[in-house]
Order: structure tokens, then sequence, then C-alpha cells
């Protein structure tokens, strides 16, 4: 069955006249493409040299392309390709890009004690939301391809990895949106543009000048009502990623099965319904809208609370209610649309 373009983005950025006394028009280049799965945008704002423009674009894109092309699960000739298929025999020649980036996702599973975990490949295998199921997988299933799960059993060092046990695969889907998106990002500011935003699917990294500081607002999407907005809030500088329960999903008797597993228990986490974080870069937002989303909105505020440079909002149901919680400074400047949902309830009251 072919690949389901992803289409629902989790977060818009939008650059409003909020400030100004009549609504001036900003100009920009703007490209949008499809990549990894997903639609990317690619924009620079202010006086540019188009042509100039066109061609930094250009190489944006294909630094996405380069990035999906080493770190898809999808493409057989891909560096994850040929990790998974020598798992238990071999180790692997990889690139320093993908090197960087699975120490980057060790440090994410080592906090979170394997929440957060890019070995969690046989469960998403098994799951295979990428083709639109109607049933969750047998419960004997789901335990054995837990069992060939565990960031602990893979080694990375000196230009090779090796994944230790046969059957053992990587998903690099919670992180590499949010690499591409950084990747991409740098491209365009190293020739120069001082206005960017790339937008991988509502994984985002943006930077301002004069001419639109103060004018960007994030709208996080609400997480059950499609087609309208649960929260919005200023942003000039920085990365943003949202991970939720309604972008990849079925319902089975009644219940939502969705594609953010917890490895501890191999089934969808249930503790939240969106969970959007905002911080320096892209990679870091994206494993960390995954790994919060997994730990629930307890663990989950406490631990983003540790975490030097991150904010974030958590939004859980609780009987049918939603409720949501956030850091301190994002608390400050978050205004949420949705007039019924609640302020977090109290520490205690959650069921994790
Ligand atoms: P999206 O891809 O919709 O932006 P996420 O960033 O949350 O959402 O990534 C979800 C993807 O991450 C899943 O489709 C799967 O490939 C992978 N994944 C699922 N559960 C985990 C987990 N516990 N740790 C790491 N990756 C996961
Ligand atoms: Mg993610």
């Amino acid at each position: 069955m072919g690949r389901i373009l992803h289409l629902a983005t989790t977060c818009l950025l939008v650059i409003g006249s909020f400030g100004c006394s009549s609504r001036q028009r900003i100009p920009v280049v703007e490209q949008t493409r499809t990549a990894m799965g997903t639609f990317f945008t690619i924009a620079l704002y202010g006086r540019v040299e188009p042509a100039a423009a066109e061609e930094a674009i250009a190489a944006a894109f294909d630094t996405i392309q380069a990035v999906e092309g080493w770190a898809s699960t999808k493409l057989p000739g891909s560096e994850i390709s040929a990790l998974n298929r020598a798992a238990g025999r071999d180790t692997v020649a990889i690139s320093a890009d993908l090197s960087t980036l699975l120490n980057l996702a060790r440090q994410v599973s080592e906090t979170t004690h394997g929440a957060f975990d890019v070995t969690v490949g046989a469960l998403t295998t098994l799951w295979g939301f990428e083709d639109s199921p109607q049933a969750p997988p047998d419960s004997a299933a789901v335990d054995s391809a837990r069992r060939l799960v565990g960031y602990s059993r893979l080694w990375v060092g000196d230009g090779r990895a090796y994944l230790g046990k046969p059957g053992m695969r990587l998903d690099l889907g919670a992180i590499a949106k949010g690499w591409a998106v950084d990747r991409a990002f740098e491209v365009l500011r190293g020739r120069g543009f001082a206005d960017v935003l790339v937008d991988g699917g509502g994984d985002l990294r943006v930077s301002s000048s004069p001419v639109t500081a103060g004018r960007r607002r994030v709208w996080v999407r609400h997480p059950r009502r499609a087609g309208e907005y649960f929260a919005r809030f200023p942003y000039d500088s920085g990365a943003v990623a949202t991970s939720g329960d309604y972008e990849r999903y079925f319902l089975h008797n009644g219940v939502r099965f969705h594609h953010i597993l917890d490895p501890q228990t191999g089934w969808p986490a249930r503790g939240c319904v969106s969970v959007t974080v905002l911080g320096p870069d892209a990679t870091l937002c994206d494993a960390w809208a995954t790994a919060i989303f997994v730990l629930g909105p307890e663990k989950g505020l406490e631990i983003a609370k540790q975490i030097p440079d991150i904010e974030t909002l958590i939004v859980f149901e609780v009987n049918g209610q939603l409720f949501w919680r956030a850091t301190e400074r994002l608390s400050a400047m978050l205004e949420i649309l949705d007039p019924e949902a609640q302020p977090g309830p109290p520490a205690g009251f959650l069921r994790e």
C-alpha cells in the first residue's frame, strides 16, 4: 500500500498585523514541497533578492531530501535501512550526521528512562500506522515486538553503529523531521537571510527581523475539533514542535489507537492528547514533544521544568474533559482559545 501523506500540520505560524495601525504586506518568497511524508514550507521574509532567495530555498530543500535519504525506513538505500538489515549481525558505517542524531536521541532516552526510544521500530512496524490499520495487533505480537526495543542495545561509535539483537529496528520518525528543519534553517541563515521560516508539517524553526518582530503567532491545533485552534502565543525566534494523538490514529470499538507508542507497554501512550514544545532547535523540540507525550502530563511537566531552554504546553483528557498544563514562561504568553478547557488539575489527580 502506498505511503500516506501526513496532511495535518499540528502548529501554524501566522504573521499578523498586530500592533500596526494599517495592515502592511510583508514581502515573502515562499515554497512548499512534500518530503518525509509531509509538507515542508520554506519562506524568506523582507526585501530579498528573488533569484538568490529561490536558489537558497532550492538548496534548503536539497538538504531536507538528503536527510530523508539517510534517515528513512522506507528507502532501502538509507543508512537506517542498512542498520536495520544488519541488526544482530554486523556493524554498519554511518555518517557523522546520523551519529550525532543517534547520540542526541540517546540523551533523551536516558533522561526519560526509555519513554523516548528510536529503537521502537519493531513496534512501529507491527502497528503499521503508515498503512491505515483498522484494528490493533494481537497482544502476544505486541509483547514480542516490545522485547526488541531498547536503546541500551544500540551501539554508536567510531563512524559505525550496531543494533544488538536480530529483529531490532530503528525508527527516527520522532526526531528526523526536526533535524531536517534545523539543517534547512542553517542553509538559509548561512546564506545571510535573517528572516526565515522552515516548517516541516508543523515542526517549525523561525527567525525574525525588524520587519516581522512582534508580529508572529504560533497557533496550536485543537486536538479534538478539526479546523479549530486550542491555543496561540507570540513567537519571534526559535523552534516549536507538537505531537498529538489526533494525527495518525484509528478508532476500534470506540477506543483511539494512535502512533505514539509507550515502549514499556508496546501500546499507544495514554496520558496526553497533545504536547507542544518550544526550544532553541527543532531537533530537540521534535524529540521532546514525543518524549513528554509518552511520559504523560505529570512526569512530562516535571521533566520539562528541569531541562534548560525548553517550554511545554501539555493537553490531556480526563473523563472527556480537556485540561492543560504549561511551564511558567510559556504560561505567561499563552492564550488558550478553547473556553471549556481547564488549567490542569492538581498533582495526584492524574492517573499515569
Ligand atoms: P509526528 O511524526 O506526527 O510529528 P512525532 O514527532 O511525535 O509525531 O513522532 C511520532 C513517530 O515517532 C511515530 O510515527 C513513530 O515513528 C515514532 N515513535 C513512536 N513512539 C515513539 C517513542 N516512544 N519513542 C521514539 N519514537 C517513537
Ligand atoms: Mg517528535
